[in-house]
């Protein structure tokens, strides 16, 4: 196992902006626990995909870990309860994105006990095939921890070719998030594991762990963790420049390989995955402990919050108790913001509850809220195509989505966009760039989906067809077997009756 990485050679990524981190405020206080609310509402369509099964229905009882959900399909992660006590039933609570959106969850109520279901890990992994590996971790309900909630099992899994490298993603380089950080300050061994659980299922043959340079004696932690596994899987530990947004897997792969992963491709085309440090500690539990996903670790920061610090929350805790385990709210708070600042999306209360893909709660205050300017029109300056990580041209996208031309912006890789906010915050006509580019994608993302129904609807009529066809022609096919069948009996009948009259003939002739 090796953990050199003083001779990495690292490579530059086009734009970026260099950002205050106001990480330090969250992370010189120890990681603490939430605790546990009365109820929990944990999400069960939370991630890429329908919700599954229902396991459990009101008034039954449940256990911590017990699984409240089930599919064999990898998009549909299962849920389990964070606490034990009873299921209250299906409700709907208010969801982050978009705006005025309601999220399905199942509430239940904590019975304070605390009680959990008996482990499931997956003994001997390290000699399993992969796919019982993803296996497990479908079940064990894991999705991608950075944010995005992609489906573990299905990004392992996928329809690709060979990986030979994991990049674990733990350069966490938006301002005030700093959840990452803290994990793998506290648990840097179950980074190290999971690293190479997540590799063993891909077979990969080595793994890159990213961190910034700015993350105070992290590296050292990880190698020192790296020191006490053993294995014979390359590892390797590289300090990355603090620039935002490095922690994009885009700019991280080609920080850290020098390639660029096509425009309408994945890392996975060219041999390599991603998966943020907190997915692999989840992993490790996953496998080595049998913890299903019920929490994790969220920064509740901003100038409007009493005490910022991390906090080990559970999985489907409103966002109310998260505020008031970190000391409540100070005066003048004006804006709740799930994620950070820059890509975060701005709360309309604190019901909402916390999902497996939510890093952050960020409070802001009048103080940084100043009243944005009306927008100005666009002055062709370019700076936002100077600092665009995708290389994109912002204003051409601005101008397209502003026209309603959303086929145009799709043309101009609209899709692309990893909605940084870098353009937006160098725009000197304070246009709000983002806001098109989020609506843009909605508006196309509907398109896309009311195509893709209308093909699948399609291929069901087809299929029934061909099903119905199908069928009509094994119900011919069988009929006229029966009657061959029968057209033969009779011609057997017709034998046995002249063998009995020649014999009936035969007899009398002898009389
Ligand atoms: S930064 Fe703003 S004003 Fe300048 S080109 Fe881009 S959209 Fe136009
Ligand atoms: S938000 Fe999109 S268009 Fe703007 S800088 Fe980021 S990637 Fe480029």
């Amino acid at each position: 196992m090796s953990q050199a990485s003083a001779d990495f050679r690292l490579h530059d990524f086009h734009g970026g902006l260099a950002l205050d981190g106001h990480k330090a405020v969250s992370l010189e206080v120890p990681l603490a626990s939430a605790g546990l609310p009365e109820r929990v509402y944990v999400p069960i369509g939370q991630h890429q995909g329908e919700a599954g099964d229902l396991l459990l229905g009101p008034g039954d009882q449940v256990l911590a870990g017990q699984a409240l959900t089930s599919s064999a399909d990898d998009f549909e992660v299962p849920a389990h309860a964070p606490c034990s006590g009873t299921v209250v039933g299906l409700c709907e609570r208010p969801a982050s994105h978009p705006p005025g959106s309601r999220r399905r969850c199942i509430e239940i109520l904590n019975d304070g006990r605390d009680e959990w279901v008996a482990p499931t890990p997956l003994k001997h992994w390290a000699e399993c095939p992969s796919g019982k590996i993803v296996d497990h971790l479908h079940a064990m309900g894991l999705v991608g921890l950075g944010g995005a909630m992609f489906p573990t099992a299905a990004k392992l899994r996928g329809p690709w070719g060979a990986i030979h490298t994991l990049i674990l993603n733990g350069a966490e380089c938006e301002p005030w998030i700093s959840c990452d950080e803290m994990l793998m300050r506290t648990r840097p061994e179950a980074v190290i594991r999971g690293g190479q659980v997540l590799a063993a299922a891909v077979a990969a043959e080595r793994v890159i762990i990213a961190v910034e340079d700015d993350m105070d004696g992290i590296a050292d932690a990880l190698k020192k963790a790296l020191a006490q596994q053993h294995g014979s899987l390359e590892m390797v530990i590289v300090e990355v420049p603090s620039v935002y947004p490095q922690g994009g897997e885009r700019q991280l792969i080609e920080t850290l390989t020098g390639l660029q992963v096509p425009g309408d491709g994945l890392p996975q085309d060219i041999g390599l995955l991603c998966h943020n440090v907190a997915t692999a500690a989840a992993a490790s539990d996953a496998v080595v402990h049998g913890r299903p996903l019920t929490e994790r670790i969220v920064t509740v920061t901003g100038p409007g919050i009493q005490r910022p610090c991390n906090l080990r929350a559970a999985v489907g805790t409103p966002v109310a108790h998260l505020v008031a385990a970190a000391g409540g709210y100070r005066d003048g708070v004006q804006r709740l913001v799930l994620g950070g600042p820059m890509s975060g999306t701005a709360l309309s209360s604190d019901e909402v509850v916390l999902t497996k893909g939510s890093h952050c709660v960020l409070a802001l205050t009048d103080q940084e809220l100043a009243p944005r300017p009306e927008p100005m029109p666009c002055i062709n300056c370019g700076d936002c195509v100077a600092v665009c990580p995708a290389s994109l041209m912002p204003q051409l996208l601005f101008r397209a989505l502003a026209a309603d031309r959303h086929e145009q912006a799709r043309d101009l890789s609209l899709l692309e966009c990893i909605e940084c906010g870098c353009c937006a915050q160098v725009c000197p006509s304070q246009i709000p760039l983002v806001d098109y580019y989020r609506h843009g994608k909605a508006r196309l993302g509907l398109k896309d989906l009311d195509q893709r129904r209308a093909a699948l609807a399609k291929r069901r009529y087809e299929a029934r067809e061909q099903r119905l066809a199908q069928q009509q022609a094994d119900r011919e096919a069988r009929r006229r077997a029966r009657a061959e069948r029968l057209q033969k009996a009779g011609g057997a009948r017709d034998e046995i009756q002249a063998a009995i009259e020649r014999a009936k003939a035969k007899k009398r002739s002898g009389d």
